[in-house]
């Protein structure tokens, strides 16, 4: 009760209408309330000097500087309290984790991969249909190239994405079937061909998100965020615009290349100004104006992320306890994450993608006159990444009980998800259960085939050996010939119940119940 009290009059939650018509008791109360909130936070915000060592920093280094000298905190080279690095996960910084906090969680960067993003989501939205409505249809090519030729209706538009490509390259849209210029790994998604519009021009949100625990999950999402727009007026694709990336692709990287591109600079960036990027503060004034309603978009928004976390927490303690095993209560592991956010006419957000590595530069490309460009500070970049950064490594050095305490710290708000099984935890369950007593990347066909020593597992029409020839079939088109990863264990088990004719659900929680 008490924290619930907390929570209400807590600056993330901007809901506090009803307390426009209040007793004095209630006053008092608040007062109260408030006193404490205030003497919790402040009690976190008297921290120790955090030793910060930058020896794996990249192109981070300049903000994490900043952060040290802005907070006294200490850059070290060697050990240190957090360690930064601006790589993903790899096998060579393992050491570290026992000693540090470190801001990588294993098996993260799966998300740079848009084909392996997209069938984790495309799985999600077919278990869980009502929940994951805000992912945009999304077709992985060549596997669901049928498919799409199928479902591909030609009044509407698609956009083609490569699947290991960022900052927009190689995206173009498509109308027609025969547009498609090839069909190797890459991802064809519904294109929102109606976005909401400021200054008539197309905008997409980076909002932040960061994860400090698995165990229990503890995630929060920050209230600043940037605003990417378009540098050229919007209109619905046609024949005539749809070559054209300023108009259609919001990226920064991209539209800096524009002569209409505006570096706003000034003074007033949490309010409305005309610059390419601006701050989320500065877009809910548009919005307010606009006549939307910013509560109901930031509910929708968060309700996105918390079902997106949701799913992806098996993978992550699978990967956790694949890198560290045993030892897998002793790492720290924290990371901020990049959701890009496209809201459409209606104010409805659609997750384009989540990014495990958003740029955390402070400095922007200005090009000059003369075709020459310089590097300089952005302070829309460096307000935001400030706050971001800052905040999560003062979070991250919180112990887990004072963080589960806390509704909320500075710029970030904790958010509350549900941590029951899901179908994807289970099937996790029995992947690893399958793999070994240690968790292994990849199953071959005789760990696979300990399944058909379970009840039931077997019929009169799919038998023992039956199992090898569905294994082969499954990692048919991977690289790999002798090895099922993840990915294709979670077909593999969708395609056992079908042909064993049970029910996936209730297959798993048999299977596991007889471990
Ligand atoms: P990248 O990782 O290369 O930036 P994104 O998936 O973020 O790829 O797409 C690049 C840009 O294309 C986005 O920032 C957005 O402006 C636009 N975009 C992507 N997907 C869609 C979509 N489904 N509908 C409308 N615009 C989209």
């Amino acid at each position: 009760m008490q924290q619930q009290q907390l929570h209400d009059i807590s600056p993330w939650n901007q809901n506090n209408d009803d307390l426009l018509t209040v007793t004095e008791q209630q006053v008092d109360e608040f007062k109260t309330n408030y006193e404490n909130f205030q003497q919790q936070q402040d009690k976190y915000k008297k921290q120790k000097v955090i030793k910060v060592n930058t020896i794996n920093c990249r192109g981070e280094t300049r903000l994490i500087r900043k952060l040290i000298s802005k907070y006294n905190w200490k850059e070290v080279f060697n050990d240190g309290d957090i360690c930064m690095l601006g790589l993903p996960f790899k096998q060579q910084n393992y050491d570290e984790y026992f000693t540090q906090s470190v801001n990588r969680f294993p098996g993260m960067d799966l998300l740079a991969h848009k084909t392996q993003s997209s069938f984790y989501l495309n799985k999600f939205a077919q278990y869980f249909p009502d929940e994951y409505q805000f992912f945009p249809k999304t077709y992985i090519i060549p596997d669901e190239f049928d498919k799409f030729q199928k479902e591909y209706k030609s009044t509407r538009t698609y956009i083609a994405k490569p699947d290991a490509g960022s900052q927009g390259d190689g995206i173009y849209l498509i109308k027609n079937l025969k547009d498609i210029k090839n069909y190797e790994s890459i991802v064809i998604q519904s294109y929102i061909s109606k976005p909401l519009l400021i200054d008539k021009k197309k905008f997409d949100l980076r909002l932040y998100v960061l994860i400090t625990s698995l165990d229990p999950y503890i995630c929060y999402i920050n209230k600043e965020g940037l605003a990417r727009f378009c540098t050229v007026d919007y209109e619905k694709p046609n024949d005539k615009n749809i070559k054209n990336p300023f108009m259609h692709l919001t990226n920064y990287s991209l539209n800096k290349r524009n002569t209409n591109f505006q570096v706003y600079n000034g003074q007033n960036i949490l309010d409305i100004n005309e610059g390419t990027k601006r701050t989320y503060s500065s877009i809910k004034k548009n919005l307010e104006i606009l006549g939307y309603n910013n509560k109901d978009i930031e509910d929708e928004i968060e309700t996105l992320v918390v079902a997106y976390l949701k799913s992806l927490l098996p993978f992550l303690e699978f990967n956790q306890k694949l890198v560290f095993q045993k030892r897998v209560s002793e790492v720290k592991c924290f990371q901020v994450l990049g959701f890009d956010i496209l809201l459409d006419e209606k104010g409805k957000p659609w997750l384009l993608e989540v990014n495990s590595n958003p740029s955390l530069q402070i400095e922007h490309e200005v090009f000059q006159a003369n075709g020459k460009s310089v590097f300089e500070e952005s302070l829309i970049d460096s307000y935001v990444k400030e706050l971001v950064v800052g905040d999560a490594i003062k979070l991250a050095m919180m112990s887990k009980e004072d963080q589960e305490e806390l509704q909320g710290f500075e710029s970030y708000k904790k958010l509350d998800i549900d941590q029951s099984e899901t179908i994807f935890s289970k099937i996790m369950q029995i992947y690893g259960f399958l793999s070994g007593y240690k968790f292994q990347e990849y199953l071959t066909s005789s760990k696979f085939q300990k399944l058909a020593s379970f009840p039931q597992m077997i019929s009169q029409t799919f038998l023992k050996h039956d199992y090898d020839l569905l294994f082969r079939k499954i990692i048919l088109r991977s690289c790999n010939t002798n090895l099922m990863d993840f990915f294709q264990f979670i077909n593999a088990i969708e395609q056992l119940a079908d042909k064993l004719n049970q029910d996936l659900e209730e297959m798993l929680d048999r299977i596991i119940q007889n471990f």
